[in-house]
């Protein structure tokens, strides 16, 4: 299929940020998009870029009703050298094909989805930043628009791609964050979507978010949904914990979403010659090695933030500062190595780093 472009006018072009240092997370989208259309029985249509624009959605749009939606969250980044490089995007569109089948929505090509993502950055490269820490965010996204108030699958869908240049996640940057560890409310039990990108776990997520926030906290760690016994995630984030000489997450078992950067951690620390476990690590086990000096650090992993440190954690009322409240040396060399990698400085031994320009 080919990609037909149009091109947005002079006079459509927005203002780029003037300082990249100030960037935030989430708030500026570049001048086009990638969309595409699906028609059960025809398969995905019309794959284009156009200038960024509002889309017309009916009312009775079955997305908007009963939440078939899933999403990706990746980024391009200015290499070192200045070329624009992309980070095992391909494992985000097979994420989403994964997302797609769990939610009854079609898959995408993902050639055809790669190869509108590479056109659409190139066309809009003068919106990748160039200072360190910073990138290109992209969010591939894919909606069901059959107008249908009745639940079953759509037989409609658009599929979008829009990127938008990024700084840093959290307003602490790399400085560790305290977390809360909630035991009311639950993220995903195993059976559910908690291992797809789709909105509803997000929305689900708000409200345990929120409230943590007032306290003065900056993410959750999610428990089990039938326990509250073991630990799943940290906010959006897959998470690690490292006792004695082990670095523990936990196993995909269906209800935590398989991070990219969960999996790139595992990868590596594995070359390091470093023990690496995926198993099941109850709240109860991390709150004894914090108090026995045995938990040397905790780190989450996700793409926005990369490795985010975590400095306290906070169960049952009672406070535990893990690592001094410091980074961790694993979570800091952690970081440099997948930032150097994304960023073409570091020898890219798995093939995961591709150049587009
Ligand atoms: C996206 C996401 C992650 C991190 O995945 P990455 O591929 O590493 O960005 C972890 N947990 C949840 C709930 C997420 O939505």
């Amino acid at each position: 299929m080919e990609i037909q472009i149009r091109r947005a006018e002079a006079t459509q072009l927005k203002k780029k940020p003037a300082d990249e240092s100030k960037l935030g997370f989430g708030d500026i989208l570049s001048d086009h998009m990638f969309l595409m259309d699906y028609e059960s029985g025809k398969g995905w249509q019309n794959p284009r870029i156009e200038p960024y624009h509002q889309i017309s959605i009916d009312p009775a749009a079955m997305g908007i009703h009963y939440g078939q939606e899933i999403f990706e969250g990746l980024k391009a980044y200015r290499g070192t050298d200045g070329h624009i490089l992309l980070f095992r995007a391909e494992e985000n569109f097979k994420r989403m094909n994964r997302s797609a089948q769990r939610l009854c929505m079609p898959d995408v090509d993902i050639d055809l989805v790669m190869e509108g993502l590479k056109k659409l950055i190139l066309l809009d490269q003068d919106w990748v930043p160039g200072l360190r820490g910073t990138s290109l965010y992209v969010r591939p996204t894919v909606l069901a628009t059959e107008p249908h108030l009745g639940v079953r699958p759509s037989k409609t869908y658009l599929f979008f791609i829009i990127i938008g240049p990024v700084g840093a996640y959290f307003k602490e940057g790399l400085s560790p964050v305290k977390i809360y560890v909630e035991d009311v409310y639950v993220r995903a039990a195993v059976g559910g979507v908690g291992d797809a990108k789709t909105a509803g776990n997000y929305a689900a997520s708000l409200l345990a978010a929120e409230k943590a926030k007032e306290k003065g906290f900056t993410q959750v760690l999610w428990l089990d949904a039938a326990e509250r016994k073991y630990i799943e995630e940290v906010g959006t984030m897959n998470i690690f914990f490292a006792i004695d000489d082990e670095l523990i997450t936990a196993p995909l078992d269906g209800s935590i979403l398989p991070g990219i950067t969960r999996d790139s951690v595992i990868q590596i620390v594995r070359d390091w010659g470093i023990k690496m476990s995926e198993r099941s690590l109850s709240i109860d086990d991390v709150i004894a090695a914090a108090e026995n000096g045995r938990l040397k650090e905790a780190f989450g992993t996700g793409t926005a933030a990369v490795i985010s440190p975590v400095g306290k954690i906070t169960y049952k009322g009672k406070d535990h500062v893990v690592a001094g409240g410091n980074m961790g040396d694993l979570s800091q060399r952690l970081y440099d190595e997948i930032v150097g990698l994304q960023y073409g400085e570091k020898a890219d031994t798995h093939g995961w780093v591709q150049r587009i320009d």
